[in-house]
């Protein structure tokens, strides 16, 4: 006999998918619980400014994922601050195996770990990581201070952090492997009217090199030419895509080629009573509003697979 409580949610992941899925699982009177292992708000808290928040002209990331943590915890929304080992499903509850070693059982479970940089794999991207290279414009920027940095990619984050980096360094590379970049059109057109950006088109990143104090170039080559070059920089800043946090994902559950989860129109995951929400889940627009989109989704479905399954049990 297990005389742990049965809760009706978990929530693992403290973003603004989970959070958004916390208001409306206490809004809906469940026993829902969130556990975050780090700090709530999560890739919110490394956006500079968001400008895309419905209702809210521009605010910093830090700042709104303050507001949604706040908002959770208005309506009594309890969180532990742990991470978690392991998500076992199962026909009676699913089963939340904490780091601490504690065990938690559930009914429903929305899984909101979403994604995390994905890595160019190349010589001197690991062995440079923090002496140079960086994942986060936000959280580094401020040690190029008047230096040259290069950005890789050609997405709205590559862009996005460009911008950022322009108003700190003396001068940004974005080194991007085509010649039409994948951003929205608003940031392509500031990057190119910004004087302090400059393009490189079809090229790649083939090594980043270092000396005693950190980086000090990368070589190039031209992806059409296969011409290779040095350039000269104090940092590389990488932003070519997430890779989902899958790790907690239960093995046969329906994920696509890229390891994103794939979910009905609730939400739900190939087990019953999984949800994967935000970035995790396999969808065409990853932003701050289609994660809470999500977790409002997720936690009205949650809400009614809890109720069915009290009435039928
Ligand atoms: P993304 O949209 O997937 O773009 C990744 C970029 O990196 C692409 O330009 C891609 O090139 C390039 N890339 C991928 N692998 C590479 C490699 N191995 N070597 C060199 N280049 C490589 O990723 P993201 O910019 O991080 O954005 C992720 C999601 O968040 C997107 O849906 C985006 O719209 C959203 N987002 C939105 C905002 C906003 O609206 N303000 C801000 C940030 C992120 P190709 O183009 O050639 O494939």
């Amino acid at each position: 006999m297990n005389n742990t409580p049965l809760h009706d949610l978990i929530i693992i992941g403290g973003g603004p998918g989970g959070l958004t899925a916390g208001i409306y699982a206490k809004r809906a009177a469940l026993d829902a619980l969130l556990v975050e292992k780090g700090v709530a708000g999560g890739q919110l808290n490394n956006t500079e400014i968001v400008e895309n928040w419905p209702g809210t002209e521009k605010i910093t990331g830090a700042a709104l994922a303050e507001q949604m943590a706040a908002h959770a915890a208005s309506y009594g929304l309890p969180t532990l601050n742990t991470g978690v080992r392991e998500l076992e499903p199962g026909i009676d509850h699913h089963t939340v195996r904490l780091e601490n070693g504690e065990e938690l059982r559930s009914h429903a479970v929305i899984l909101a770990t979403g994604g995390s940089p994905r890595k160019l794999g190349i010589p001197g991207e690991d062995a440079y990581y923090g002496r140079g290279v960086s994942y986060c414009a936000v959280c580094d920027g401020f040690f190029f201070r008047d230096k040259t940095v290069v950005v890789v990619g050609g997405g709205d984050s590559a862009l996005e952090e460009s911008l950022y980096l322009a108003k700190i360094t003396k001068k940004v590379y974005i080194v991007h492997r085509r010649d039409a970049f994948r951003a929205g059109m608003i940031l392509q057109k500031r990057a190119q009217a910004e004087p302090r950006i400059e393009i490189v088109w079809n090229t790649v990143v083939s090594a980043i090199t270092a000396g005693a104090e950190g980086v000090n170039g990368v070589r190039l080559r031209n992806t059409v030419s296969n011409e290779e070059r040095e350039l000269a920089t104090d940092g590389v800043f990488i932003f070519i895509g997430f890779v989902p946090n899958n790790t907690l994902v239960p093995a046969g559950t329906r994920k696509n080629a890229d390891g994103f989860v794939v979910t009905d129109h609730k939400c739900e995951t190939s087990i019953p009573g999984i949800f994967a929400i935000g970035d995790l889940r396999e969808k065409y627009v990853k932003q701050i509003v289609t994660a809470a989109a999500d977790g409002c989704i997720a936690a009205q479905a949650a809400a009614h697979y809890v109720e069915n399954r009290k009435n039928s049990g």
